[in-house]
């Protein structure tokens, strides 16, 4: 019999935070170059296929070291999640595993029409899915490339029918890209049970961006929602993440709003993040104390002593976590999100 340990960060808040959610990155080669995340040009160096961490190691790990340490809860990411080709063997085995609580992906849609109905058979029952803007031009010229948007949008009607529930729409919201469409976006929610949810948008991949346009408070989308149908904060959608639900009178979904730059919430911070490679990092903002998984497990290194470092740095996780920042200021960052597993 397996027994779970249970390993708590204390925040500097002096509250017990239970650390159990990983996010999976599955691979950091994508398919769109989003403005904000990989912008064309950018000189990213991707990691060589035969250092992706196999299926076999992903489950070892997930197995042997990050259920004992207390993981129960994991997303898989990337990258482009859906551009590993195993991608459905590896849902079915973690969705398999009888300490899975909670299994859901994030993906761009792109080739999720065709996909939908296999995720779902083989285990998985949430999807995060992005959707920048409505209009395809506007959609086109943030995530690069051309006819993108009607397969985008094919991809979440299938997610829709297939029966994902909830079924999430990130936007990260760009000033005077897509920040015009706010209540457009936010009128998705109304006649059917989707969650859109606002992102901050952060200087992670793009900085020239960031420094050329800058971000939009959460709280000012807000007030935009709240003058056009007023706004009620008593929602909630099942999820594992910081974001602040709320509700459009008689709307069937709800809006989510990620204030990673105008709010901290290390302290409530219940994740570490796998990239593709095997690094586990324990904060999404600082590259303090990673360890590399891939190469301790392809080097022999016995199972049990990978598990006892990922709790000791679970337990370091507090001091790791990146508390200390000003909103507006926070640095640039040498790995992107679809390097980190966003
Ligand atoms: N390719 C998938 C997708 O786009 O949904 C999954 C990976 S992507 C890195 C995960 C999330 O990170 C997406 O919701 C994306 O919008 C977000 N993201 C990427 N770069 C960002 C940035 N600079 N600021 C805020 N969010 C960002
Ligand atoms: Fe690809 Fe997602 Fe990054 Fe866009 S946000 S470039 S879809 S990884």
């Amino acid at each position: 019999m397996l027994i779970v340990l249970r390993f708590f960060d204390v925040g500097h808040n002096g509250r017990m935070n239970l650390v159990d959610y990983l996010r999976i990155s599955l691979i950091d080669r994508c398919n769109f170059q989003c403005q904000y995340c990989m912008p064309e040009g950018s000189d990213l160096e991707y990691v060589k296929r035969q250092d992706w961490l196999t299926q076999t190691e992903l489950l070892t790990l997930i197995q042997l070291v990050f259920i004992p340490a207390g993981f129960t809860r994991f997303r898989l990411t990337g990258g482009e999640p859906l551009l590993r080709p195993d991608v459905v063997e590896i849902v079915r085995s973690i969705a398999a595993l009888p300490e899975t609580q909670d299994l859901s992906m994030t993906t761009n849609g792109f080739l999720l029409a065709d996909l939908a109905q296999a995720l779902y058979d083989a285990g998985l029952r949430r999807l995060n899915l992005s959707l920048d803007s409505l209009n395809p031009q506007t959609f086109e010229q943030i995530v690069g490339g051309r006819l993108r948007w009607h397969r985008v949008w094919e991809g979440i009607l299938a997610a829709h029918r297939v029966g994902f529930s909830p079924l999430k729409l990130n936007v990260v919201v760009i000033p005077g890209v897509n920040d015009h469409e706010v209540l457009d976006l936010a009128a998705l929610s109304i006649g059917q049970e989707w969650h859109v949810r606002f992102i901050e948008f952060m200087p992670i991949g793009n900085a020239d961006l960031f420094a050329d346009r800058g971000w939009i408070p959460s709280a000012e989308l807000r007030q935009r929602i709240a003058d056009r149908w007023g706004l009620s904060a008593e929602a909630s959608v099942v999820g594992n993440g910081p974001a602040d639900v709320f509700q459009i009178p008689g709307a069937k979904g709800t809006l989510g709003f990620i204030s990673q730059m105008s709010e901290c919430f290390c302290d409530r911070c219940n994740r570490m993040r796998l990239s593709a490679d095997g690094w586990l990092r324990p904060c999404l903002l600082n590259e303090v104390g990673q360890l590399n998984l891939r190469t301790a497990l392809r080097s022999g290194v016995p199972l049990l002593e990978l598990q006892q470092q990922v709790q000791q740095l679970i337990t370091l996780k507090p001091e790791i976590n990146y508390k200390q920042r000003d909103s507006g200021t926070l640095g640039t960052y040498s790995r992107t999100m679809s390097q980190i597993g966003g």
